[in-house]
């Protein structure tokens, strides 16, 4: 498969609402939470209390209980007789005494109360107020050096996090990173668990090889990324792909989730992550997954004021790890995000997470493929046809999906079945879907419709002219960056510099295709344009101004780049009236090349059908599937 090239057409917001910024989505970050830690404590505090209530009233007086012997009346009686009496303590209904040359307490009924007294008196028995029971000195240690101990261990733990953010923690793991480590035969998940994602396992297979093999790239002298980060919409198995990656590589998987870091005192999450890499270090090669990063790796903002704080050094201190441990050693950071564009930018600078792997929403054969995974753990009738289903769920996540299965399961067993039949799945979209369309942005079938005819047109014009890139892809799967479809070229010799006329002005026409196409079927035009319509306009000015490739102006700037530094606008250096005769030109340029898109696609309108009709289906087509198309003789 062909590595990502310069995606020229559309890159990443054709088809974009306008003015629809970014779905406010406003995740749960929860900053640094102060009030779990403090409750944390408190409950420490209970059990050190309780702990010393109970050895008080239950334990010691067990213990002292089991070292006073009952004795009965007539044996003391005897003993004050005898003379051997040591101690007396009398109590209201007991009498507990001790024996000369015996530390033993015995303990009887007190019976008689008159001349008790006299007697004892006579026998040389001394009155004491309490006979203390003897208990061994290991208790006695237990007993007065335990509560204090805990006391001390406490305070010194609390203090110490207090004051310097961190530290080897309350009860060993209080600053521990608690990543919790996988290794194969636990997660046991590889990629055949995960269904479709080509693109994806693609990317990440290379890592996985880098980790069976360093010495390969080693001794080549490549460094291998340090870090990827997978973007997606949630529940397109980012999560599901690291572990699959750490089940391909079979080495030790640390995961840790972004909020996990944020929850504890200031300064814990720098700290958890110190140890976490720290231990990761111990177990190289081995895989760290960060999951939900964006709950640390927010841009942080500049001024200071405001800021979270906690956040922003727990950010700091991965970044510094990152930049950190050696990059042959074959610790891989994986981390996933559903919020791409709100992450720090100094987090995807080269030697950090520099590579992107986008993890979509699944086409139709995904979602057919992810179906099919799940229900290999379900039974089910015999003639389920998933196809049907995954038809009718446009937009579906593969966590949805995977719930459908396990909805349409429910239902059987409620029903008293043994067996999944289509009727239950088919109910399940239904009860998975509802709401979801609400939330997320799923196409209605008209718009689906509109979108596979623009995004063809963008195709379609060009192919059919000389000096364009050819097509890799196209897709009407709405994407993370919020293009609701996306056509992209690739050139085939790679990046080049020079661009000549024909080639800009084909590209003119290329992205005006999409509307062109628009225009054409549905007799109205929509606001799906906007990204391409600004594109082409920047080109259309800079062959104006710039590039000199205007016969009226010829090779005379017309606006020069200012200080590059102050963000690079643009200045004019001309006249008011040459101003307006370039705005003139640029119009005329765009609008020649929207003519030339339209003819095309008229000159094309029985191969422009054919190929809505198969991405319609579809929903992603491949630069060969396309060519397939394009190059089949009609079967008229
Ligand atoms: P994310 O991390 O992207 O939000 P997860 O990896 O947690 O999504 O996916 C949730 C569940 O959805 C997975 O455990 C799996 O059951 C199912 N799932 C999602 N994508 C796929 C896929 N491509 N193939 C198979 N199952 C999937
Ligand atoms: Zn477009
Ligand atoms: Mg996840």
């Amino acid at each position: 498969m062909a590595k990502l090239g310069n995606i020229f057409d559309n890159n990443d917001g054709d088809f974009r609402e306008v003015g629809g910024g970014n779905n406010g989505n406003g995740g749960g970050s929860g900053g640094p939470n102060f009030r779990k830690p403090r409750k944390q404590m408190v409950i420490y505090w209970l059990i050190a209390i309780v702990a010393i209530l109970l050895i008080n009233t239950v334990v010691i007086p067990a213990l002292a209980k089991k070292n006073v012997k009952s004795s009965g009346y007539d044996e003391f009686l005897s003993a004050v007789d005898n003379r051997t009496i040591d101690e007396v303590e009398l109590n209201d209904t007991t009498i507990r005494y001790t024996l000369k040359n015996n530390d033993t307490i015995y303990e009887t009924g007190r019976i008689a109360y008159l001349g008790e007294v006299d007697r004892l008196y006579n026998a040389g028995a001394h009155f004491t107020q309490e006979i203390p029971a003897t208990v061994s000195p290991i208790w006695y240690i237990i007993y007065n050096v335990l509560p204090l101990g805990i006391m001390i261990f406490l305070g010194y733990r609390l203090s110490k996090t207090l004051s310097q953010g961190g530290g080897a923690g309350m009860f060993g793991n209080f600053g521990k990173s608690n990543a919790k480590v996988y290794v194969k035969d636990k997660t046991g998940i590889t990629f055949k668990d995960v269904a479709g994602e080509d693109e994806a396992k693609e990317l990440l297979k290379e890592m996985v090889d880098f980790l069976h093999d360093p010495k390969k790239y080693r001794a080549i002298g490549a460094k291998i990324p340090k870090g990827a980060l997978l973007v997606g919409p949630p529940g397109t198995g980012k999560t599901l792909l690291a572990k699959a990656v750490a089940g391909e590589a079979d080495v030790p998987f640390f995961s840790i989730s972004g909020s996990e870091f944020v929850e504890m005192f200031v300064g814990m999450g720098a700290a958890k992550v110190r140890d976490l890499f720290k231990e990761a270090e111990k177990k190289a090669p081995c895989i760290v997954f960060i999951d939900e990063i964006d709950a640390i790796g927010k841009k942080r903002n500049g001024n200071g004021l405001g800021g979270n704080d906690e956040r922003e050094q727990t950010l700091n201190q991965l970044l510094t790890e990152m930049d950190g441990f050696d990059g042959t050693k074959g610790i891989i950071v994986l981390a996933a995000t559903n919020q791409p564009d709100s992450l720090d930018p100094a987090l995807l600078r080269p030697g950090r997470f520099d590579r992107r792997v986008p993890v979509e929403l699944p086409d139709m054969q995904g979602r057919v493929e992810i179906l099919q995974v799940h229900a290999k753990d379900v039974k089910m009738t015999g003639n389920i046809n998933f196809e049907a289903i995954a038809k009718a769920c446009p937009g579906a996540s593969g966590a949805e999906l995977a719930n459908m299965i396990n909805e349409a399961a429910l239902r059987a067993v409620k029903d008293g079945r043994d067996k999944v039949n289509q009727q239950d799945l088919e109910e399940s979209i239904e009860v998975v879907m509802a709401g979801y369309k609400k939330k997320n942005k799923v196409l209605t079938e008209k718009e689906k419709l509109i979108v596979a005819y623009h995004e063809v047109g963008h195709a379609l014009v060009a192919a059919m002219q000389d000096n364009s890139a050819p097509v890799h892809k196209i897709t009407i799967i709405p994407r993370t960056s919020g293009a609701l479809g996306y056509t992209m070229q690739v050139d085939e010799e790679g990046n080049h510099y020079l661009q000549s006329r024909e080639e800009l002005t084909n590209k003119i026409a290329t992205l005006t295709g999409g509307r062109a196409a628009e225009e054409l079927i549905f007799k109205t035009i929509t606001t799906g344009a906007a990204n391409d319509i600004e594109q082409a306009t920047r080109l259309a000015r800079n062959m104006v101004s710039s590039f000199g490739m205007n016969k009226g102006f010829g090779m005379v700037a017309l606006q020069a780049k200012q200080n590059a530094y102050l963000g690079g606008d643009m200045t004019t250096a001309c006249s008011e009236e040459t101003l307006a005769r370039a705005d003139r030109e640029v119009i005329e340029l765009v609008q020649t090349q929207y003519d030339r898109a339209k003819q095309i696609l008229a000159d094309n309108m029985k191969k422009l059908h054919e190929i809505v009709k198969y991405l319609y289906e579809k929903e992603t087509i491949t630069g060969e599937e396309f060519m397939d198309l394009l190059s089949r003789k009609d079967e008229l």
